[in-house]
């Protein structure tokens, strides 16, 4: 007999929501989380890195188990208009987060990172770095972005996602950022309210979209025909559905009269090198800058030494050019082993590594563990 039913390594959004679904379809299902840090701390971390007040989704994407769940939760503790944001009623930061709090709370934490998933002949196998063994029949791996992404000019940069990101680490006259998505433009905004003199470095002009994808793809019009499409063409239409590089209206307004004002400077092209003055563009140019600032998102590909890395190097699982992970319905790349996030793109579709990515993960592990449930009984 297994130790655990579920073994969810990660319990970021992606995790505890599909944990908390999973024992809420099967109560008795014996479930835990391994992270050795506590429920949103990787999110909260990012979001304060790069100063984001207001969630990108609408106030539908949120953590709790009901639909509605994040308005009544704002109606009955006194969150007002401010915290809902525009026709999506995006919600605040703090709106979001509190409600996520109350929703996943009450699940079981093992304080331990794991660093190797071994195959049993009934299960798997988690090992951790704090020298335990935990045998589980099925395992979820919820185990967030992927490194950051550096262009190949910017090995040693700092990168405002570097677990050791400090806004104030230096008293650096001239600050670059570069990335012009939402990341970069918070960042370089934030800033500047910090009283810093900021160049941001974009590849083309500032580009407003609602979401980071094509929303169509959170409900079936746009889900189905997906799912229905050969798992070998999905690489092709999550490229077509995802935005990157966009900014939210109130971002792109922010930013755009930052631009206009002067308070911001930016400046456009393909940077090639850095040196110790600063970035030089492919057309020849330069900016000044003392400190360098990276806003240019995440790997696709999961490194070697990264946990996932490892897995499908071990388990020799089957990926796309744009590291996706080939898995099934239940998210099952091989028996009893789920993938969440951004790796389960091939059946979640472009919002697989947002909030809706973690409700459709939920949605199907839950359903997977009331199957099991009725077939054991
Ligand atoms: C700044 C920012 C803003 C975003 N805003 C939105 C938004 O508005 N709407 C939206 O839908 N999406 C948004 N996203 C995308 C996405 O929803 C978040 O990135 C979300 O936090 C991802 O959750 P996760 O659980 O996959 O990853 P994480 O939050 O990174 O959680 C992963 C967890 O896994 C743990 N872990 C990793 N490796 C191991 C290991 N080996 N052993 C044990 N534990 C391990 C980590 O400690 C961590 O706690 C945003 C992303 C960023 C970066």
């Amino acid at each position: 007999m297994t130790d655990y039913d579920w073994l969810i390594i990660g319990g970021g959004p992606h995790g505890r929501f599909a944990a908390a679904s999973i024992a809420a379809a099967v109560p008795a299902a014996r479930l835990a989380i391994v992270d050795p840090m506590p429920a949103l701390a990787a999110w909260r971390e990012r979001a304060g890195a790069c100063g984001m007040h207001y969630l990108r989704s609408s106030n539908a994407h949120h953590l709790g188990a009901r639909a509605h769940g994040l308005r009544r939760f704002a109606q009955a503790h006194g969150f007002d208009g401010a915290d809902e944001l525009g026709y999506y009623r995006r919600p605040s930061r703090a709106l979001f987060e509190a409600h996520a709090e109350q929703a996943l709370a009450g699940l079981t934490r093992i304080d331990d990172t794991a660093d190797r998933v071994v195959p049993q002949a009934h299960g798997w196998r988690v090992h951790t770095t704090g020298r335990d063994e935990y045998d589980t029949a099925r395992l979820v791996l919820a185990l967030g972005p992927n490194a950051p992404y550096r262009p190949r000019w910017a090995a040693g940069c700092e990168h405002v996602y570097d677990a050791d990101f400090d806004m104030n680490a230096s008293k650096a006259a001239r600050i670059a950022v570069v990335g012009g998505g939402i990341t970069g433009a918070q960042l370089a905004l934030r800033l500047h309210e910090h009283d810093h003199a900021v160049c941001w470095v974009t590849r083309s002009p500032p580009r407003r979209a609602d979401f980071d994808s094509d929303p169509c793809y959170a409900g079936p019009r746009c889900l189905t025909p997906f799912t229905e499409t050969p798992i070998e063409d999905r690489t092709a239409l999550l490229a077509e559905a995802r935005q990157p590089g966009t900014l939210p209206p109130d971002v792109f307004a922010r930013m755009t009269a930052a631009l206009a004002a002067g308070d911001i400077a930016w400046r456009r092209g393909h940077v090639v090198s850095k040196d110790d003055n600063g970035l030089v563009f492919d057309d020849g140019r330069r900016i000044d800058a003392d400190r360098v600032i990276l806003a240019t998102g995440f790997e696709q590909h999961a490194r070697p030494d990264s946990l996932l890395g490892a897995t499908i190097d071990a388990l020799d699982l089957r990926c796309d050019r744009d590291g996706h992970v080939f898995i099934n319905d239940d998210l099952e790349a091989v028996p009893g082993l789920h993938l969440l996030g951004r790796p389960a793109s091939l059946q979640l579709g472009p919002m697989a590594g947002n909030i809706k990515g973690a409700r459709l993960a939920g949605t199907r592990l839950a359903a997977l563990a009331k199957r099991g449930a009725r077939n054991a009984a």
